[in-house]
């Protein structure tokens, strides 16, 4: 079998993002704050090779909220970056991407797993998180599973919170999971590769 030829060396590592508290909080209580309808807002954090550090996580409040899904203007996307380009100088914070949730539609239970409208509208390059919320049946601890989706219970609800990213435009509807890592819920110290 040909190996195939490449410029770059093959990146094994799956891509990370690391949740702050306050980001973690955020996503957390505005999804569970609409239950059945969904949430939808930005992330703010830094961007590294294969990793994002999330440090906030902002609810659009002017965001059309439904069952199937929340839209967003693209215009308030713009007046956002430009309020960040201007105050986030020299702190290195930037607009990474967005986190809306999944919620029970009927008889079928939430997933992490984006909509082909989520990846239709996906940007490449932006860390998507999607939080989705069902009810719970038993009270777990907050994990990480294996697929690197953060996994736990607050209240009568379960929450499962998920990442994706899409490398390239015009790739179609492939995307790559992102592990979605918060030491400060699940108490994980992190292995230095
Ligand atoms: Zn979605």
């Amino acid at each position: 079998m040909k190996d195939k030829r490449k410029s770059k060396e093959t990146i094994d590592q799956p891509v990370v993002a690391f949740l702050s508290f306050p980001a973690f909080l955020t996503i957390v209580s505005s999804s569970v704050e609409v239950f059945r309808k969904e949430t939808i807002g930005y992330l703010v954090g830094v961007k590294g090779e294969n990793k994002f550090m999330v440090e906030y996580a902002i609810p659009y409040q002017t965001a059309e909220s439904g069952y199937v899904h929340a839209t967003v203007d693209t215009d308030r996307v713009g007046r956002i970056n430009e309020i960040l380009s201007k105050v986030s100088q020299g702190q290195g914070l930037e607009f990474v991407g967005d986190f809306h949730s999944h919620t029970v539609f009927g008889k079928s239970p939430a997933t992490v797993v984006p909509s082909n409208t989520d990846l239709m509208s996906t940007i490449p390059g932006e860390l998507n998180i999607i939080c989705a919320v069902n009810m719970k049946k038993r009270a777990v601890r907050w994990y990480e599973s294996k697929r690197g989706i953060l996994t736990g219970t607050i209240g009568e609800y379960r929450i499962e919170i998920g990442g994706y990213y899409v490398e390239q435009a015009g790739v179609g509807r492939q995307y790559e999971r992102v592990d979605i890592k918060c030491p400060a819920v699940t108490g994980i110290v992190e292995k230095k590769e």
